[in-house]
């Protein structure tokens, strides 16, 4: 609990746990997100259009919309990855040990709380995504780009690939991230991922930066908000402030609401929230990065994660 403590977050440690547990308890710990594009990215799975989904634009506003989708595994993927590759840096685990997809070895602090299925095992996870949506429809938020190769020889732009669907830069994609029953360790983690995973999506090596702001946290003894919920209720709030339609939308029109939004999400609720707001949040975030620049420290909270795995494997999977 000492890390709650050193975040500022003392009063919320009945939403956690001081060991992993076999059966989760009615804990919960939310990290709301506004997942900002930075760059061009291509949410895409086979073909080369961008994920869409029609749905609703918003509660008060019940027009069907098409709206870009985030599939909730382009974003658990690569910020599972940064955590690994943190385990690995520090020496903790070896690649062999554990790596997506095929061979997850469900004992290490990573699988524990992702979860993992292998042959002989299975472990459940106890961190929950879902898909994204953009707040605006598809039309005002994409973009086709043609791609070209330099040719190496000639210098000169080689063969076009087909042109490709991309979402356009500065797009933001509201996201609730869910714990159940975590460590104060593993909550810290789940920060430390999300906080160092700067890629999404395809062609990540030239586009797909996004930013991941984060701006709320909600304490609470069971998950209260949706991502789509809460993309409905940001589009009403700024329709309601800029009209229809939302030409243009910047990203401090979307922060500045989002606590009153998770404030009205919540009242609709029979759940009891401890909500951190927007302000308090960044504190807590400054808090935290000022800690965790420093090596020893984030060498320390991937040390006790460790043990607290051992323990958890000696105890229940053996
Ligand atoms: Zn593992």
């Amino acid at each position: 609990m000492e890390i709650l403590k050193e975040l500022g977050l003392e009063d919320k440690a009945r939403y956690f746990g001081e060991e992993i547990p076999r059966v989760p308890e009615e804990k919960y710990t939310m990290i709301v997100l506004l997942r900002e594009t930075k760059s061009h990215c291509v949410f895409t799975t086979e073909i080369d259009v961008l994920n869409v989904a029609r749905v609703e634009a918003g509660k008060e506003n019940s027009e069907m919309i098409d709206r870009v989708v985030m599939f909730k595994r382009k974003q658990v993927a690569p910020e599972r990855r940064s955590g690994k590759r943190l385990l690995r840096e520090y020496e903790f685990m070896k690649l062999e040990d554990c790596y997506l997809m095929d061979n997850v070895c469900c004992e290490c602090p990573d699988c524990l709380l992702y979860g993992g299925i292998r042959a002989e095992t299975s472990q459940k996870a106890r961190i929950y995504y879902d898909n994204a949506y953009t707040i605006r429809e598809y039309d005002r938020v994409h973009e086709r780009l043609t791609l070209t190769a330099i040719d190496e020889k000639t210098g000169r732009p080689g063969a076009a690939f087909t042109d490709v669907d991309h979402l356009k830069p500065n797009v933001v994609l509201p996201c609730v991230v869910t714990l159940h029953n975590v460590t104060p360790g593993e909550f810290a983690y789940v920060l430390l991922n999300i906080m160092r995973t700067k890629r999404y999506g395809a062609e990540v090596t030239r586009i797909g930066s996004v930013e991941n702001h984060i701006v709320g946290l909600i304490f609470s003894t069971a998950e209260c908000i949706s991502n789509l919920d809460l993309t409905q209720a940001l589009y009403d709030r700024l329709v309601k402030e800029k009209g229809k339609p939302l030409k243009e939308l910047a990203y401090n029109d979307v922060e500045k609401h989002i606590d009153e939004v998770i404030k009205q999400l919540i009242a609709k609720k029979p759940v009891k929230a401890d909500v951190v707001t927007k302000n308090e949040t960044e504190k807590v975030v400054s808090k935290f990065i000022e800690n965790y620049k420093n090596e020893e420290n984030v060498k320390g909270l991937l040390e006790n994660l460790m043990t607290q795995a051992k323990a958890y494997v000696k105890k229940y999977q053996r």
